[in-house]
């Protein structure tokens, strides 16, 4: 098994999470958990279900109390200030039963001192497929529908830095396409983004630095560019990490023929 080091680069750093641990009781859901995000960038946050990935957002963005320092250009993240540019998609929607559709994106928008949404709030809408559904209350949305609106609502403040939990599951493959595809714009802009997901499968869009986290600890970091250096796919490195499988384990059925030049390699 290896393990990627990526050296904190310094200043300049958008993001930076420094030996954060948490713990519910006696259970330590996150354990000395240290990376950063670099300004614009684009990372994968990948484990198993259990693996503190929610633990870890959620302490970024200021909702639990934690040991560890994490910062924001160099300010706490839990100051006015860094809370401005920080934003968080949850993994699960938590809307109101009251308040329609289109409610929700104006009360969200005011919360956020926004100007000038209404165009926001209908483009996103549609992008989603929920344009047609603005009058409808929170708790006559499909499963589907409530996550579509709980991807609307973390979308349209249009932070700089942007937590995403999880945020393929339950929807249907238009608004994957779509999702994947407004992740791709808000990296054009120079977003930040962390993207959590238990399914590797997922991560086919353009990433920069992946953060492999199992049982509470960060795993591995590498960048893009390390595993193309590699020659290893980032599932490959997911079991290996996770599992302690090696390539050569994980093509076990494939019958073994002349050797690969890979292998003569030593890859
Ligand atoms: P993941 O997002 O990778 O699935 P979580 O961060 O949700 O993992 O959970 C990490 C660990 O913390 C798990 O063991 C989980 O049971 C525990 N945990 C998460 N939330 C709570 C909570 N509110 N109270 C107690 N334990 C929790």
């Amino acid at each position: 098994m290896f393990v990627f080091i990526i050296l904190f680069s310094g200043e300049n750093n958008m993001l930076v999470v420094d030996h954060v641990t948490k713990k519910y009781g006696k259970n330590i859901a996150c354990n000395d958990v240290s990376f950063v995000l670099d300004p614009g960038s684009l990372s994968v946050l990948l484990g198993p279900n259990g693996a503190g990935k929610s633990t870890i957002m959620k302490s970024i963005i200021g909702f639990l109390k934690y040991s560890g320092s994490i910062t924001v250009n160099g300010i706490p993240n839990k100051t006015s200030e860094a809370r401005r540019v920080l934003g968080y998609i949850p993994e699960m929607p938590s809307l109101y039963p009251t308040l329609t559709v289109v409610e929700h994106m104006e009360f969200i928008a005011r919360a956020y001192k926004m100007t000038d949404y209404k165009g926001r709030i209908d483009e996103l809408l549609e992008r989603f497929e929920l344009a047609d559904k603005k009058k409808k209350f929170g708790d006559e949305l499909s499963k589907g529908m409530q996550q579509k609106l709980n991807l609307c609502i973390g979308l349209l403040p249009d932070p700089d830095i942007l937590l995403l939990d999880e945020p393929l599951l339950g929807l249907d493959p238009h608004a994957i396409k779509e999702l994947k595809k407004m992740i791709e714009e808000m990296r054009q802009a120079g977003k930040t983004m962390l993207v959590s997901t238990h399914i590797i499968d997922s991560v086919d869009m353009l990433w920069d630095q992946a953060i492999i986290m199992q049982g509470g600890t960060v795993k591995a970091r590498v960048t893009k560019n390390e595993i193309e250096g590699r020659n290893i796919s980032l599932e490959d490195l997911f079991f290996e990490v996770t599992e302690g499988l090696s390539k050569e384990d994980l093509s076990e059925d494939e019958p073994e023929q002349t050797a690969s030049p890979e292998k003569e390699a030593g890859v």
